[in-house]
């Protein structure tokens, strides 16, 4: 279901959405809160993929399908992760959206130097996630992404439904009051995709170079940017 709207909303429009939405959308399921997106937003509205799993398109893909997802390939992901967005765009009813920084990894280690990744993290994140996710977005009023309370502090109040103030959208996170047992019978239920690296000892997964291994038990976040001293990619921030 799409709203037949074409005139553009403006910032304080979209932030006045989002904040009423916010408010009468806490206690929806994610279906509803994604029903509510694809009806208010209608092609303005994206989900964001990071193929770790496939639960928020596979849900998004109810709620409007053919909806857009969104994928950014940093091209330093592991090869599962690739398998699992083409796996996503094989059997899922979306639109499967790749973006690519601007440069290749070839391209960037000529200009900054081999393993930026390992040197200045957040300048390597800004390149190749945070300048393309913008890029990517700008036609968009509204994108939905899997963050959940649960997963780290700081992403503790993450609202259903907010106001990105940084790129001046709608976000929405659907399952942000799941936890991880909520997706895991949703994944069981529904047969979802998911990253055959979730079941090999990597809860949380990112690029390759900056991603481990953790622990069984172990924060599952502590295998991104291990001894960084960086959690966030800066996509949420
Ligand atoms: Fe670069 Fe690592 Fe960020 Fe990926 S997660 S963009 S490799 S710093």
């Amino acid at each position: 279901m799409t709203t037949a709207q074409t005139q553009r909303r403006t910032a304080d429009e979209l932030r006045e959405l989002a904040e009423r939405a916010g408010r009468e959308l806490e206690d929806a399921s994610p279906l509803e809160i994604l029903g509510w997106a694809a009806h208010t937003f209608g092609k303005r509205f994206c989900v964001t993929s990071s193929m770790e799993d496939a639960v928020v398109a596979h849900l998004a893909s109810r709620a409007m399908p053919g909806v857009d997802v969104v994928f950014l390939d940093t091209g330093y992901h592991f090869p599962e992760t690739l398998g699992t967005a083409d796996a996503v765009d094989a059997v899922l009813d979306v639109n499967l959206i790749t973006l690519t920084p601007r440069q290749t990894v070839a391209e960037q280690d000529a200009e900054y130097g081999p393993k930026l990744h390992d040197r200045d993290p957040d300048l390597c994140c800004a390149l190749r996630k945070v300048k393309p996710l913008e890029e990517g977005l700008a036609d968009y009023e509204a994108w939905a992404t899997g963050l959940r309370r649960d997963e780290s502090p700081t992403r503790a109040n993450t609202p259903v439904v907010g106001w990105d103030e940084k790129r001046q959208k709608v976000k929405i996170a659907p399952i942000a009051r799941w936890t991880q047992d909520d997706v895991d019978a949703y994944v069981a239920e529904h047969g979802v995709l998911t990253n055959p690296l979730l079941m090999d000892g990597y809860p949380s997964i990112g690029c390759a170079p900056c991603t481990r291994r953790v622990a069984e038990g172990a924060d599952a976040r502590s295998g991104r940017w291990a001894g960084r001293n960086k959690t966030e990619c800066g996509l949420h921030g």
